[in-house]
């Protein structure tokens, strides 16, 4: 009795102790002068890592996986993770590709992430100015997302060694933006818990610049719907009176779509493709199928489009006499970003700097946009010509835009604190989603872009671990300005499921080819040497 006595004392004065260090832990104060100091030490640690960031840039490169079928991609990175002390939940929000990555205990919980899907038919070797496809036809990292996810793992690794070091409490996250090009995953995420107890969310997304941004970014939202029609088969030219056509339908749809136009607010992105038009034209389609983007520059118009869309598509099945379903495949809302977050990063990204490129890089900067038939200046006025060697402003809400893009990170900004740090690691003045996208994301300009990325975003990971004003002030701004009006309503219900079957048919007939040619870094030093492919090389021999 006396003994246990005892020992309950003596627990609870070891919990108390503990309790206090913890304390002091959390309280550790750091001056202004300490702080640089260490983010000196950061930035150095992250640039010791400039190896690591190459190859996992080159490797996912390589890989070339679609959204949804990202099996490779997630495998190596996950991989990475786990041999670095990350413990990893794999298949989240039942993706297959998707996972969460964990380190760390306690306060503040930071979520990094960036997406790691390409896009079909960009196929092309890297620091080639000329359309070379690796695989003919196959996909291509022609939006260049295979090297985020180098730029936040090598600055949670840089943080992570210096938290070990100074003993600061805090967790960080991991994740992928698993099919961002099909909005398909985001929402589901923040549908699904995984962003709950989360104070804040920093996501990268490659650029020709290097900044942030906050509030209000332009962009639209979407819905992604496919809607699939069923009829009656019979003979082409023997029986056609005994047959309903879905793809009648399809099309009466689309001619009622694009009337519809007209009356759309200028801000409507909406774009579709027949996705099952029939089998042969002598026999009358039974099945027909089309998939809309619905884009707008606010919930109410997404949702208002997207009712219509539906309207006009019972309107083709009762004209054609077939019956009509629709499925979400995606969903994204319209973008905005925390400004103290945003302030912090960009701050950071004023320490940091453009990288420094050689004349390879500008060589081959200028062949793309030959090559693409640039424009000579941004949409800001700005020219465009070679690479960009300031950092570009940061930029708060505005005004007016005439909308844009999408991007599913805005489903977890309307959740949490989050910023997109942009990151120099392409060639400005290219069209987005083509082939000539890819040509610089496995060059030098791609490593010095994720690399001066990696250490921003290390540095802002400094920032929130050691200054718990930051963390208030963000979520001050989220609540007392971004979400004081608006409120988060998602498009997908608590039954939608993700759309993993897409694209799988189309990675599946390309996998074997693409194996060929994934990067083998025990071998090679980087992919264009792999490849045999001299850098730049600018002109078709
Ligand atoms: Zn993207």
């Amino acid at each position: 009795m006396n003994k246990h006595l005892f020992s309950i004392k003596t627990f609870f004065v070891l919990a108390m102790a503990l309790l206090c260090s913890m304390q002091t832990m959390a309280q550790k104060k750091y001056t202004e002068k300490d702080l640089a100091a260490l983010k000196q030490t950061l930035m150095q640690t992250v640039a010791g890592k400039s190896k690591e960031v190459q190859v996992m840039v080159d490797q996912i490169f390589s890989f070339a996986e679609l959204g949804f079928q990202e099996v490779e991609t997630s495998k190596y990175i996950t991989s990475v993770l786990t041999k670095n002390g990350f413990t990893v939940e794999n298949g989240i929000s039942n993706v297959p590709t998707a996972w969460m990555a964990k380190w760390g205990t306690g306060s503040p919980v930071i979520a990094l992430g960036s997406d790691v899907d390409c896009i079909p038919k960009a196929s092309q070797k890297p620091g080639v100015a000329y359309k070379a496809p690796i695989v003919e036809g196959a996909p291509g990292h022609g939006e260049g997302h295979n090297s985020g996810q180098a730029v936040i793992i090598y600055a949670a690794i840089a943080m992570k060694e210096l938290m070990e070091r100074e003993k600061l409490p805090g967790t960080i996250l991991i994740w992928p933006g698993i099919a961002e090009e099909l909005v398909g995953t985001k929402a589901w995420y923040v549908r699904d818990g995984y962003f709950k107890n989360v104070d804040a969310c920093i996501f990268t997304h490659v650029s020709g610049d290097f900044t942030s941004s906050y509030g209000d970014n332009g962009g639209n939202g979407l819905v992604s719907v496919r809607f699939d029609f069923e009829g009656e088969a019979a003979h082409a030219a023997g029986q056609p009176w005994r047959a309903k056509s879905a793809l009648d339908a399809v099309e009466l749809m689309n001619v009622g779509w694009n009337f519809k136009r007209e009356h759309l607010k200028p801000t409507n992105r909406s774009h579709y493709v027949i996705v099952d038009g029939g089998d042969q034209p002598n026999v009358v389609p039974s099945k027909a199928s089309v998939w809309y983007y619905f884009r707008e520059r606010t919930y109410e118009d997404i949702k208002m489009n997207y009712e219509s869309g539906i309207k006009i598509a019972e309107g083709a099945a009762m004209m054609t006499n077939t019956k009509m379903t629709h499925q979400m495949l995606g969903t994204a809302w319209p973008g905005h970003f925390n400004k103290p977050l945003a302030e912090a990063m960009y701050a950071n990204i004023q320490k940091v700097g453009m990288p420094t490129w050689d004349e390879k890089d500008i060589a081959l900067a200028k062949g793309v946009q030959a090559l693409v038939e640039a424009p000579k200046k941004d949409q800001q006025g700005n020219p465009i010509d070679g690479l960009k060697t300031s950092i570009d402003t940061l930029k708060g809400s505005v005004a007016f835009s005439w909308g844009g893009g999408s991007d599913d990170i805005a489903d977890i900004s309307w959740n949490l604190p989050t910023i997109v740090l942009r990151y120099p690691a392409n060639i400005p003045g290219t069209k987005g989603h083509h082939w000539a996208d890819a040509i610089a994301m496995a060059t030098p300009i791609a490593h010095k872009g994720s690399l001066v990325g990696a250490e921003a975003t290390a540095m802002t990971l400094l920032d929130l671990f050691t200054k718990p004003s930051l963390v208030a002030d963000a979520k001050k701004y989220f609540k007392e300005v971004q979400t004081k009006e608006v409120q988060y309503i998602p498009f997908i219900t608590k039954d939608d499921p993700p759309a993993i079957h897409l694209n799988k048919e189309i990675q599946g007939a390309f996998r074997s080819q693409l194996e060929k040619f994934y990067y083998d870094p025990s071998k090679y030093g980087t992919y264009l040497e792999q490849l045999g492919v001299t850098y730049p090389t600018v002109k078709k021999p």
